[in-house]
This record gives structure tokens, sequence and C-alpha cells, in this order.
């Protein structure tokens, strides 16, 4: 998601043609509106046109979903839409400035990305200008108040199940943002960035917002109120996928461990890791399980993570299209110290 348009389809040419090890990749294609606060992408729309020329874009060039970012027009949200859904994408976003997540729904929307804008819509209109920090200063401020059993929020989460919208909540950066601690390595990393070259490892900071002395408290609860409307969109039965919006893969682990730590079953978890998230990119014919006629895309895991999700940490092998892969001499080659293996 995000990414830049010429520099990642070479990426994603060279892991095809097998000169880059990487992923299997899915596609979105990010598209901002103008203004001071548009992100670093050329894909950035004014009119209904240029909507349909970019969305045109993405889908010629074998993209699977468009990601809306906080600078477009609302009114262009219905446009992007209706010309990806027609072309077979699929949509998700943030939520844009100036309009609430219902509205982003209403509007055709089939994925929200990130947690906040669930906070955000309660928020909605006193809160609206979304496209700078206030998305996140005005939720550490205000997330405890809205708990799940609020009347507001057990509607929007029930109106969330009946339009199938599907949540792809990086709960991560949000713990990173409320710790309090700009200068600490980002939560949940902590065993893992001590390992990294010393160029990467000064990057893994939190970053946290800096909390008011009056509103230390609310900060304190910021993050385990989130937590608590996770568990709640969860047991209202909403389709969850999980993104992190950080370092890959090492922070996926992490967010899965956050969802736990909301109450989540581990086995849900990983469910949602794997065949929830084939199902929701329609790809469940050939990846999400391992079984006959599937293709061979696999982790062997020492341990058992449906009980401890932190064994998911554990990964002692990576075979991706039945090709065989030994996580330690990868990350060796990345200047990544191994990690102790525990002793049989
Ligand atoms: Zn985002």
């Amino acid at each position: 998601m995000a990414n830049d348009t010429d520099s990642f389809l070479e990426r994603i040419a060279r892991f095809e043609n097998g000169t880059e090890l990487g992923p299997r990749v899915l596609k979105a294609g990010i598209i901002d509106g103008t203004g001071e606060f548009a992100g670093p992408t050329k894909m950035r729309i004014d009119t209904a046109e240029q909507a349909i020329q970019d969305v045109d874009w993405y889908a010629d060039h074998g993209y699977a979903q468009i990601k809306i970012y906080s600078s477009v027009k609302p009114e262009l949200v219905p446009v992007i839409a209706d010309r990806a859904h027609a072309r077979g994408l699929r949509v998700s976003g943030h939520v844009p400035a100036f309009m609430s997540a219902r509205q982003f729904i209403e509007g055709g929307a089939d994925e929200i990305q990130h947690l906040n804008f669930i906070v955000l819509n309660f928020l909605f209109p006193d809160v609206k200008e979304t496209r700078n920090r206030d998305r996140f200063i005005k939720v550490a401020e205000h997330a405890n108040e809205f708990p799940p059993e609020r009347t507001e929020v057990t509607d929007f989460i029930n109106f969330l199940r009946e339009r199938h919208t599907v949540l792809d909540p990086t709960v991560n950066i949000f713990e990173a943002l409320f710790c309090g601690d700009p200068g600490a390595i980002t939560p949940g990393l902590e065993e893992v960035v001590p390992r990294f070259p010393p160029q990467v490892r000064r990057a893994q900071r939190s970053g946290a917002l800096e909390v008011p002395p009056d509103q230390q408290a609310a900060y304190r609860e910021a993050f385990p109120a989130m937590l608590r409307l996770l568990k709640a969109i969860y047991d209202a039965g909403v389709t969850i996928v999980p993104g992190t919006d950080a370092l890959s893969g090492y922070t996926l682990h992490h967010e899965l461990e956050l969802y736990t730590r909301a109450g989540i079953p581990p086995v849900e978890v990983l469910r949602m890791a794997t065949w929830t998230s084939a199902l929701v990119m329609g790809v469940d014919k050939d990846l999400g399980a391992v079984a006959p006629g599937k293709l061979a895309d696999m982790i062997l895991i020492d341990g058992d993570p449906t009980t401890n999700i932190r064994d998911i940490n554990n990964i002692t092998t990576v075979i991706k299209g039945g090709k065989v892969y030994d996580p330690v001499a990868i990350e060796k080659s990345l200047g990544i110290t191994p990690r102790e293996t525990r002793p049989h």
C-alpha cells in the first residue's frame, strides 16, 4: 500500500524473475488529493476525471485494491469506488478529512485501514480536519470516552458488520504513538531491534506523541481503550485482516500478539492472518491454507502459536512456491544477528 508506482513494479518484477527475494505481492495503489498535506505520491486528484484516470492506471497494471488517502475530496470517494468496483478492484483507505467513517462506507469503501478512523467516526464533525496529526492526537485524547457499550459505538459496529466492511486495524502504530516515550524502541520490537545493524536500529524508535501534562491519563488509557474496541468489533463478527503500517515481518508478528492481548483467541488470530486474508483478497483458491492443490507457501514454526502466539517468532523454515528458505541465512545476509535458537 502507498508504494511509489515505478520502483514498486520494478521490485515485484525482480521478485517474480527470481533476482530478488520477496513475498507474493497483491498490489494496493494509493490515491490522494492535493494540498499541503498530500502524501508522497504522484497519484493526486482534484477532479472526477483524474480519479477515473488513476483508478484505470492501477487496474491496467494489475492492482487488486485502491487505498484512498486523507486529502481526497469526500465527493470523489464514490467516483473512485464506482470505477474501482467496475474494474474489479477493492476500495480501502483512510477516511478522508471532512467526512465520517460511516459516510466513507456509504460512499463505497470496502475496507478501513487503521483503527483510529473508527474512533474518529464518533468525534465527527467536531474533529474533521484529519489530514494532519489531529487524526492521532484527538484519538489519544478521546479514545477512552467511547467504550463499546456506548450506543453510538454499538450501532456503528453493527453497521460495519451489516455492510461487510473489512477492518485492517494496524494497532501496533497506536501502541507506539501513545506509549509516551518517543526515544524508546518501538513497543514489541525490543527483542528484535538489538539484532539489527546500527543504521536500521536507530530508525526503530517509537516516535510517540508528546503528552501534554493535563492529558496524561487520557493518553495512558487510549491504547487499552482501542484494544477493547477491537475486541468488541471482533465479537460482533466484523472481518479483520492484520496489517502493520510499519516494518514488515517482525511487526506483523507483534500486531498478531496485540490481537491476543485484546482477548481474541490465538487460533482465530492465526486464521485472520492466513485464511481470512486470502478470502478477503479473493485468492483462497491458491493461498490461505495448507491443503492439496494450493501453492506451497508456508512457514514452519518451532512451538505452538495456537496456544502461545509469540511462538510465531520462532520460524525455522520459510517455503514459497515450493522453494525452501533458511531464515537464519537470510537474516545473516542482511546484517541481522540471528536470534537465539531454543535448545532441544
Ligand atoms: Zn495509512
